[in-house]
């Protein structure tokens, strides 16, 4: 089971947008992990989280869950949609679907390029009018929506 920490190291090529540190999505996991069995020195521990073990040990059981659940592995991308969640989301009787800013985007999009006024986004998808119009106006950029919609539409083929 233990892996030489260059091996980990790495792989890290493959991931290039987290190092592994405290701020890798893992790290609350690993940081459990390595508590657990009670290891206290952080002299050799690899992002001042945990060693080495800790970190292959969290990272191959989230592959595995990945795997099994047919989810994209490590999915931390923020403007990642869930699509079901959006579809949910944009019918009228949901009750209160949680959606993520990037997905709420797409919604408002989806909803939009469907021709519903802005009152009826608002009910819908239960967000204040002010939060649609700004998504409307472009949100974080006017490409962001044109994405969405364009993503929406894709969806909805
Ligand atoms: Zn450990």
């Amino acid at each position: 089971m233990a892996m030489p920490t260059q091996v980990i190291v790495s792989a890290s090529a493959e991931q290039p947008r987290w190092g592994f540190d405290a701020s890798h999505p893992l790290a609350e996991v690993v940081a459990r992990l390595h508590r657990a069995h009670g290891d206290a020195s952080t002299t050799r521990n690899i992002g001042m989280v945990a060693c080495a073990q800790c970190w292959e040990q969290a990272i191959r059981a989230d592959e595995r869950l990945a795997v099994e659940f047919e989810l994209p592995a490590l999915d931390i991308d923020p403007d990642y949609v869930d699509t079901v969640a959006v579809e949910r989301a944009c019918k009228s009787d949901t009750s209160a679907v949680r959606l993520t800013p990037a997905e709420r985007r797409t919604a408002v999009a989806k909803l939009t390029a469907q021709g519903l006024t802005l009152n009826q986004i608002c009910r819908r998808l239960r967000i204040a009018s002010r939060d649609v119009r700004s998504i409307q106006g472009g949100g974080r950029s006017g490409q962001s929506l044109r994405l969405a919609i364009r993503h929406s539409k894709a969806v909805a083929r």
